[in-house]
């Protein structure tokens, strides 16, 4: 059975990472919510005013808007064998939903959660860079690029933070985190879907443990 692979884990947590991987890799199409709101941004309707907003103050946008672009994307020809989920579901009505999608696409859910702990989270999205031109993200920290500012495959890219990587904002996201998104957790795991594995480690160290699971189970 197809498979829809959700990477779940608080904002910093290398969720973006590792979707990128398992793209590049494995051929899975990353449908990223936080990337198709960003998308948003050269947009001037009221939708996407409002939802630049949202995001900007590290709040959740309306759980009606997210599942309707998430049913839409997932329901595109390149979904059809399987898919990552990369900050899907965030809420427990958006979890509620993706369990009718998955019974109407006829796909498994396979949740793993990329375990990292609170205090470590705060430095993985302040430090965290990103190539413009190509989507690589960086850490000024634990991954920097060769040449600072710089992305290493595209050197004329200067690497870009995100709105919403501040401190301050950071804060109110991990909040947001442990209020709405954490209880999925435990909803999962009372099922016993949930795979979880140590996010503190090096990047391909996790791919490698998350490919695993995505491949053989
Ligand atoms: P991310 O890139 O996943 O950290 O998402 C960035 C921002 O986009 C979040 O802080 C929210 O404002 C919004 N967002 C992304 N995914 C969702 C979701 N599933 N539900 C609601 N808002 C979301």
């Amino acid at each position: 059975m197809f498979k829809i692979v959700v990477l779940m884990g608080a904002p910093g947590a290398g969720k973006g990472t590792q979707a990128r991987l398992l793209e590049e890799r494995l051929g899975l199409p990353q449908v990223s919510t936080g990337d198709m709101f960003r998308a948003l941004k050269d947009e001037h309707t009221p939708l996407a005013e409002e939802v630049q907003a949202i995001m900007k103050s590290g709040k959740l946008v309306p759980d009606d808007v997210t599942i309707r672009v998430v049913r839409e994307r997932t329901g595109r020809e390149d979904c059809k064998h399987g898919y990552i989920l990369d900050g899907f579901p965030r809420t427990a009505a958006q979890a509620a939903m993706l369990e009718r999608l998955a019974v109407e696409q006829g796909k498994r859910i396979l949740p793993i959660l990329i375990d990292v702990p609170f205090e470590v989270l705060e430095k993985r999205t302040t430090g965290r860079r990103i190539c413009p031109e190509c989507g690589e993200i960086y850490n000024i920290y634990s991954q920097p690029p060769k040449q600072e500012g710089v992305c290493d495959l595209h050197p004329t890219a200067k690497l870009i933070q995100r709105p919403d990587d501040t401190p301050e904002k950071t804060r109110v996201r991990l909040e947001t985190y442990e209020e709405q998104t954490r209880p999925l957790l435990d909803y999962y795991s009372a099922s016993n879907i949930l795979r979880r594995v140590d996010g503190t480690r090096e990047p391909e160290e996790i791919y490698a443990e998350i490919e695993k699971i995505v491949t053989s189970e």
